[in-house]
């Protein structure tokens, strides 16, 4: 991906040192492990230079030097998204830049580039708001909502990037971007490529979204044991498709570790976890999930009535930094085949090192276009299926097999997939999730403004 190129010469950071206010610092320095370190333990960043962002105006100054350098640069806000180890870049880290700002009367929050979801959230409750974050609140603002960002609240709204109203933006040029419906020229393509497209046009240094008048939901996670396995998913693929939009649901397929953390029930144990989220009142959905309550004996039952900064409940993410591997892709449909195909590669009976495999239900509003179009891929799929790998065991190459066979097991629905739940990809494979025309207004909107390819993201179109 990135050329490798060990070091830079002395004299080259005097420049950048004096142009930005935060810390500059190449390896081997203090801090630059701890300023590099992302999420995805798999990766560890070897950047020849770290630029620990404060303001759009350092972002701008590193990618003038990344310009004249002859350098690439990578942008991080939390290595929730780390595909490689980022040799010989500019890494500009972002979570300095950490400003939350909600307006309540419109309804809206703008952040800085460093925001985590949880900020968001704690910040928009007070004024009976919510953002539309993801499974985890730990992920990063700017790069879930540029990948489109789906999450549990995704039928019922549809994805993050469909509610952006403007974004700052600094490209390849070091020009600082101001973009939003309104925009005209470049900045109207940046606007609409941006959300979607991911990190392939610039580092975004501030977005403005709408916020949704959600206060708590009806939902959370129930967890049956592997006898269920088969009984459970089979329901769930009846059921989900029958659910209204306010609500919105997965399953997920978990080797849990033996961690005294959890619960002795399900401690070290294969369970299937069927995830919910209903906006509705809590007898609606209470009667709407009855079916699945009924189609085993759970383990454990953690689906109730909840204000909404608890979200996290729904998905249970782990938020501890972890090596990982993952895979996915999206499909048109879920015939009783599919999820025998599925359970064939990942269910109780096999023997694979796969923490998760998850299926998600897509439609409602995630199939609408929005108002302004933009450029999120995998709107018309059915249902998204994702698995993760951790790397503490098996190497690398066997996690890899066993997430790729799942893949495989369900190739015959596979219609594209999702730009943050397509984990590791070449740029085939990322540019195959649009259709002709918008993958080519997506490549000629980068070249038009990165034309020597400067920016290195997780997710680069071919
Ligand atoms: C535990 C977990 C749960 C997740 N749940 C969901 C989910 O429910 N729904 C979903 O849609 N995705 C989900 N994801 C995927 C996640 O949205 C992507 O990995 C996303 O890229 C993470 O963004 P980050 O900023 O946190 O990560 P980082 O690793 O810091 O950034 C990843 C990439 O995002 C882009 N990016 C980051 N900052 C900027 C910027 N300022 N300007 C331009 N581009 C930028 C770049 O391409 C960068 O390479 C999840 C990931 C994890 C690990």
């Amino acid at each position: 991906m990135t050329a490798m190129i060990d070091s830079l010469t002395p004299a080259d950071l005097p420049a950048l040192t004096a142009a930005v206010a935060g810390p500059v610092l190449q390896p081997g320095d203090d801090g630059y492990a701890e300023e590099v370190a992302g999420y995805n333990l798999a990766h560890r960043p070897a950047a020849a230079v770290v630029v620990g962002a404060t303001s759009t105006a350092d972002v701008a100054a590193a990618v003038r030097f990344a310009r004249a350098t002859g350098r690439k640069v990578a942008v991080q806000a939390t290595g929730h998204g780390l595909t490689d180890e980022l040799f010989g870049t500019v890494l500009v880290t972002t979570r300095r830049m950490d400003g939350v700002a909600v307006d309540p009367l419109n309804r809206r929050a703008r952040v800085g580039a460093g925001v985590r979801w949880a900020a968001v959230i704690q910040a928009a409750a007070p004024h009976g708001l919510a953002p539309l974050n993801g499974s985890s609140s730990t992920v990063g603002v700017v790069g879930y909502t540029t990948g489109g960002g789906l999450g549990p609240m995704a039928r019922r709204y549809g994805f993050a990037a469909d509610h952006v109203r403007r974004f700052t933006i600094v490209t390849a040029d070091g020009a600082v971007r101001e973009c939003s419906e309104n925009s005209g020229g470049d900045e109207a393509d940046l606007f609409w490529a941006v959300r979607g497209g991911k990190g392939n046009f610039g580092i975004v240094t501030e977005m403005e979204f709408d916020l949704v008048p959600v206060a708590r939901f009806y939902g959370g996670s129930v967890l049956f044991g592997a006898d269920d396995a088969a009984a459970v998913l089979h329901t769930w693929r009846q059921w989900a498709p029958t659910v209204p939009e306010d609500t919105t649901t997965s399953v997920a397929l978990l080797r849990l570790p033996p961690d005294p953390a959890l619960p002795e029930p399900v401690r070290g144990r294969f369970v299937v976890a069927v995830r919910f989220t209903h906006l509705g009142d809590a007898a609606e959905g209470e009667a709407l999930f009855a079916p699945i309550r009924a189609a085993g004996a759970p383990l454990m039952d953690m689906v109730a009535e909840m204000p909404y900064p608890a979200i996290d409940a729904v998905h249970m993410d782990p938020t501890e930094p972890m090596p990982v591997w993952d895979r996915g892709c999206a499909i048109s449909a879920l015939p009783a085949e599919a999820v025998d195909a599925l359970l064939a590669v990942a269910g109780p009976q096999a023997e694979v090192p796969l923490a998760m495999v998850e299926l998600r239900l897509l439609g409602g509003a995630i199939a609408r276009e929005p108002e302004v179009p933009n450029a999120v891929a995998g709107r018309h799929a059915a249902f998204s299926v994702f698995t993760v790998g951790v790397l503490a065991g098996p190497p690398v190459e066997v996690v890899a097999a066993s997430g790729a066979a799942v893949v495989e097991s369900v190739r015959e629905w596979t219609c594209g997939g999702l730009v943050n739940l397509l984990g590791q990809a070449g740029p085939r494979r990322v540019g195959a999730l649009w259709g002709d025309a918008d993958r080519a207004r997506l490549l000629d909107i980068a070249r038009r403004l990165d034309p020597a390819g400067t920016f290195a993201t997780n997710v680069v179109i071919g």
